[in-house]
């Protein structure tokens, strides 16, 4: 058993993984850097340590700093949350050497996914279908020319190394397919240091299905049904459920397919831990993998809601080697769970970050409702990170009732000081579409286009 347990993190994610810690009876060790002193993860943990100036790569991505301090507080265990270094293998092994467990899939699982362009090759071996698209990475114009011509425009060149929604384009001809070509790989360079990447057919209407997978170290995999994640904004989530309404009610039978899919992908990686197989699913029922998300997600608690199942309690149970209590016919989803994600942005100004202090605070509460955040009044929201300030997650017994009640609690919800993306979220519960279940990864620019609805103007 885990006796204390470092968190490589900042924000919810860290104040969530400080929850489960502390239901399990485990010591937690917080880290912050010189910004985020008056952090809620801070004031939770037992231990806090600082490890350095604002910038992440001055604190947060530091291994150096991350294993000092893991070691002068004695922990068995660090949990990387997700982004920073969660997907780092270099990190892991790091970790394994100096014998603390990282609690998340084994660096030989993660060098087996290591980018998009080697996990597409997996998928491909494993007999699952991807984008039509290059074989690897496309290491000049030319070659990017060729294969544009083989799968035919709009095409997509895509960092191999990339994530968050960063570092991809998209082409619909030659001229800017080259142009795409080397903005693309000088992005991917400045963002994630590794200029490589490849270029896939874009799939037209597509849906965001991802799968939650859990493998422990004995081999086994199961998989805990599905997200649609196809409200998103610049290939970035804005709200997340379960089950996919494309999949309750277009097409049932590619539940099972795509589940047993991520497994089959998960299996050939000999994958442990959590992590998420994510696909596109065109409106067709072809679906495609996409990437494995080797961590674990924003969007987890929806698929929590609806299983009853404690994903970051399991990853730190499977981390100490039990294991998995469940198997995939254990696994029932009951209900439905919705999650929006709540950002300092404006959504009344191209959703630009909104920074700064959080002046009143109050989350909605009541029935089926969750808020994971470190949020409160008089917090300072710094401009140095992410703008995602929490989550709001409901359940419900069907839809209807988890999309009525996501309205209630976003009307509830009060927070000034900060512009944040409440009320637009609020306005998107309303649409008949969105009510309906008709939609794709086009809904929030057709939503913003079509100017149908007013956004609900925030009550501050
Ligand atoms: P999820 O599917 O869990 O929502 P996202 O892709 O939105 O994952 O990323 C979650 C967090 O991790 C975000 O804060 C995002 O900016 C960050 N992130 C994801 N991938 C990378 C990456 N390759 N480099 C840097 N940050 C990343
Ligand atoms: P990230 O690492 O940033 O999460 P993904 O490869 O998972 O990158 O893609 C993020 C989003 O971009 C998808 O959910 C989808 O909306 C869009 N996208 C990615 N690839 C394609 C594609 N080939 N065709 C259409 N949309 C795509
Ligand atoms: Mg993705």
């Amino acid at each position: 058993m885990f006796e204390k347990v470092l968190v490589a993190n900042r924000g919810e994610i860290a104040v969530r993984i400080i929850r489960a810690c502390k239901e399990l009876n485990i010591r937690t060790v917080a880290v912050y850097s010189e910004v985020d002193a008056n952090s809620m993860h801070v004031q939770m943990a037992d231990e806090a340590i600082c490890i350095g100036p604002a910038a992440s790569s001055d604190s947060y991505l530091r291994i150096d700093r991350l294993i000092s301090a893991a070691e002068i507080t004695d922990v068995d265990a660090i949990h990387p949350g997700y982004g920073f270094l969660s997907e780092n293998s270099h990190f892991a092994e790091v970790c394994e050497s100096c014998n603390i467990r990282f609690i998340g899939p084994s660096s030989r699982a993660m060098n087996a996914l290591s980018d998009k362009a080697v996990s597409r090759a997996l998928a491909k071996k494993a007999g699952v279908e991807t984008p039509p698209g290059s074989e690897g990475t496309v290491e000049n114009e030319k070659d990017a020319l060729v294969v544009a011509k083989k799968i035919g425009y709009p095409v997509m060149i895509k960092a191999v190394a990339g994530g968050g929604g960063r570092g991809m384009r998209i082409a619909h001809n030659d001229v800017s397919l080259v142009k795409g070509y080397h903005t693309a790989r000088s992005e991917a360079e400045k963002c994630f240091g590794n200029s490589g990447v490849y270029i896939e057919k874009f799939i037209e209407n597509p849906h965001h299905i991802e799968i939650q997978i859990l493998g422990d170290n004995k081999g086994r995999i199961i998989h805990l049904g599905e997200r649609d994640c196809s409200v998103q904004r610049r290939n970035q989530k804005l709200i997340e459920e379960s089950p996919s309404p494309l999949l309750e009610h277009k097409f049932r039978k590619l539940r099972d397919k795509i589940g047993k899919a991520a497994v089959r992908i998960a299996e050939a990686a000999r994958y442990t831990n959590a992590g998420t197989v994510e696909f596109i699913v065109d409106d067709n029922g072809n679906y495609y993998f996409l990437e494995v998300n080797k961590r674990i997600q924003v969007e987890h608690p929806v698929t929590e809601e609806v299983t009853g199942i404690d994903l970051v309690r399991y990853q730190i149970e499977l981390a100490m080697g039990e294991p998995l209590r469940h198997s995939q016919g254990d696994i029932e989803i009951k209900g439905h769970a919705i999650e929006c994600r709540i950002n300092a942005e404006d959504p009344f100004g191209d959703f630009r970050p909104s920074p700064g202090r959080i002046e009143m605070y109050y989350q909605p509460g009541g029935r089926g409702v969750r808020v994971d955040t470190h949020a409160y009044a008089g917090y300072s929201i710094p401009p140095t990170y992410d703008s995602m300030i929490g989550k709001l997650i409901v359940k419900g017994a069907d839809r209807r009732e988890a999309i009525d009640r996501m309205n209630r609690a976003l009307n509830e919800f009060m927070i000034t000081g900060v512009k944040t993306t409440i009320g637009f979220q609020q306005a998107i519960m309303q649409d008949p579409n969105f009510r309906r279940g008709v939609y794709s990864t086009n809904f929030v620019e057709q939503f913003l286009g079509g100017a149908r609805y007013e956004l609900i103007e925030e009550k501050t």
